[in-house]
């Protein structure tokens, strides 16, 4: 029999992670045997981690909270993916070291042509500017938006990133600003990518910003989308959670670790079904 590939999630905590069983159901459908390990790495382990990992001829490595930005220093080579997005959800074994790449910014696209949401200008307002908003703005704009927003608790934050992409798409507002007489009434899309329903939170632009046209769209899902969801929908929104999201940017790693293209339609289903 072949030998399975071996592959793993880091991240601290770890025992939550849906990575493993969304992983198996790929490797099933690929029909060859992958061994794919959930490992609870503090950062502070993270490079001895990874040397280990190495050695033993891991094939690949999921990364995620609190890993994405630190894995960067430890990578051979990188992305433009990473690098735009200043962290790495997916390390490729290379002959040298790891290759890391960035995935979620274009499982979040993805996800959103599933579903119909056209983003080809279109004019769209990003809540945050954490670490998973900063790696949805590459693939947002490179899939053709009229322009991006970024409305962030911090703003210092969001204009630092509104720097450093240094797109004349992107913007920052604040929640003070008023409408200028330029600007059309509302955003075709709110991408929700704070932190802030895991503390039963929540950061809400003005009503003026939307209208019935606009759809919302929240990268949390279970539990920690319940807040926003209620939110979005009392203002009469569209609104989706960010577990296709979650899947494609596993199906994107597990692509660039095997050359397989996973269906993630099924996946998906069981998920939500609470089959995996
Ligand atoms: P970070 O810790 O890097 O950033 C957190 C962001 O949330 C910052 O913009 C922060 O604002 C903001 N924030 C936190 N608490 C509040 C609050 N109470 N009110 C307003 N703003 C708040 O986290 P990530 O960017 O890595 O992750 C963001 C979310 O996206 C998480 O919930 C994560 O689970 C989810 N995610 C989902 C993925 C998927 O596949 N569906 C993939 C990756 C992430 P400030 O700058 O002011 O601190």
């Amino acid at each position: 029999m072949k030998k399975p590939i071996t592959l793993a999630v880091l991240g601290d905590p770890i025992a939550h992670s849906k990575s493993p069983s969304i992983h198996q159901a790929f490797a099933n459908q690929w029909g060859q045997a992958v061994d794919y390990q959930a490992i609870h790495c503090p950062p502070d382990a993270l490079p001895a981690t990874l040397d280990r990992l190495y050695e033993h001829g891991f094939q690949g490595a999921n990364l995620t909270v609190p890993l994405k930005e630190q894995a960067l220093t430890l990578c051979d080579q990188l992305t433009p993916a990473a690098q735009m997005a200043q962290a790495t959800n997916t390390l490729i074994r290379t002959p040298t070291g790891w290759l890391g790449t960035n995935t979620d910014g274009q499982g979040l696209v993805n996800d959103l042509n599933d579903r119909h949401v056209v983003l080809k200008n279109k004019r769209v307002l990003l809540l945050g500017a954490g670490g998973a908003a900063a790696g949805v703005c590459g693939p947002i704009l490179d899939a053709g938006v009229a322009s991006l927003t970024i409305l962030n608790r911090t703003e210092a934050r969001a204009q630092a990133l509104c720097d450093r992409l240094n797109d004349p798409r992107i913007s920052v507002r604040s929640f003070e600003d008023e409408p200028k007489p330029s600007d059309p009434p509302a955003f075709d899309l709110i991408i929700q990518a704070t932190s802030a329903g895991h503390a039963g939170e929540i950061m809400t632009p003005p009503g003026t910003w939307m209208d019935e046209h606009t759809v919302a769209y929240d990268l949390n899902y279970g539990p920690a989308h319940a807040i926003f969801s209620k939110w979005a929908k009392a203002q009469g929104l569209m609104v989706f959670d960010g577990l296709g999201m979650l899947v494609w940017q596993a199906a994107l790693s597990f692509e660039h670790w095997t050359g397989f293209r996973p269906d993630v339609g099924p996946v998906l289903a069981a998920l939500r079904e609470n089959d995996l």
